[in-house]
């Protein structure tokens, strides 16, 4: 009792001194570690994305470090990637195949072990339960300590598979250690969810040895930048440049990190 009294006077003096959300803020990055430093005792990532290319694109050089690491990672691709052309001569048949094709050859240079498809298709994913729990279903199965998602709440994103597929992963996350949801594979309690695409980055994924793995791999996706790469090479650069300067590195992944046991009901999943 006398400590739990002394823990108050300390968080009070601690809210008085920095404001109450800097105190939060402090509080929560002390309980939870693992928002600093997210990859120790993992063993198995999952990375759910829209379309073919969104995993590298968003968290390439993560991956391909967590690979390297003897990590398991696998990729939930949400949609068939079908419409992602200015060529109409290219039938949308045609580029879901090109698009797994240029998928595959991109996962074996990041050393991902396997890729699942829901093959909505592209620009139609839906934001349906059952949508819900086929990605929990994917969950489920492999048991990732880690879910990484494009995030959901950055704003001006008009792409509604982005949107949608962060909230279908963030939800299947979130409920997938209640078996009364979606019923039919045995739950899983996933640790805690990494957002790429974000706008309120928390952690910075050194990538100096890793950023030429991440352009070798985003080069797989020719059909979505070959006319367009040495400006899409550039301007990777210089953003991971920018994001470096934040741990001292030569070039940085901007990534957040959100504990499951906050990311419902608590203002601590924003502040942190
Ligand atoms: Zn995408």
């Amino acid at each position: 009792m006398v400590v739990a009294m002394s823990l108050e006077e300390e968080v009070r003096l601690l809210a008085q001194r920095e404001g109450s959300e800097n105190a939060l803020r402090k509080i929560a990055l002390e309980i939870f570690p693992e928002i600093s430093s997210p990859f120790e005792e993992t063993s198995n990532v999952l990375c759910i994305q829209p379309h073919p290319d969104d995993c590298e694109y968003g968290c390439g050089a993560t991956l391909a470090y967590l690979a390297d690491k003897g990590i398991k990672v696998t990729y939930l691709t949400l949609t068939d990637g079908s419409k992602g052309t200015t060529n109409p001569s290219i039938t949308p048949g045609e580029l879901a195949l090109t698009r797994k094709k240029e998928q595959e050859e991109a996962g074996q240079v990041i050393g991902v072990s396997k890729i699942y498809w829901l093959d909505y298709p592209d620009g139609e994913l839906p934001y349906t339960r059952d949508a819900m729990c086929r990605v929990m279903e994917v969950i489920r199965r492999e048991k990732p300590d880690i879910v990484f998602a494009p995030d959901p709440w950055l704003l001006y994103e008009p792409h509604p598979d982005h949107r949608i597929g962060g909230l279908l992963a963030s939800e299947a996350s979130l409920f997938s250690s209640l078996p009364h949801f979606c019923r039919g594979t045995p739950p899983h309690a996933v640790k805690r969810m990494i957002f790429y695409y974000t706008s309120k980055p928390n952690y910075f994924q050194p990538a100096d040895d890793l950023i030429e793995k991440k352009l070798q791999a985003l080069r797989k996706h020719r059909s979505q930048f070959e006319e367009s790469w040495q400006l899409l090479e550039l301007s990777i650069r210089l953003i991971m440049a920018v994001y470096g300067t934040k741990i001292n590195a030569k070039y940085a992944e901007p990534l957040r990190v959100i504990p499951l046991t906050i990311m419902h009901a608590t203002l601590l999943s924003e502040l942190i």
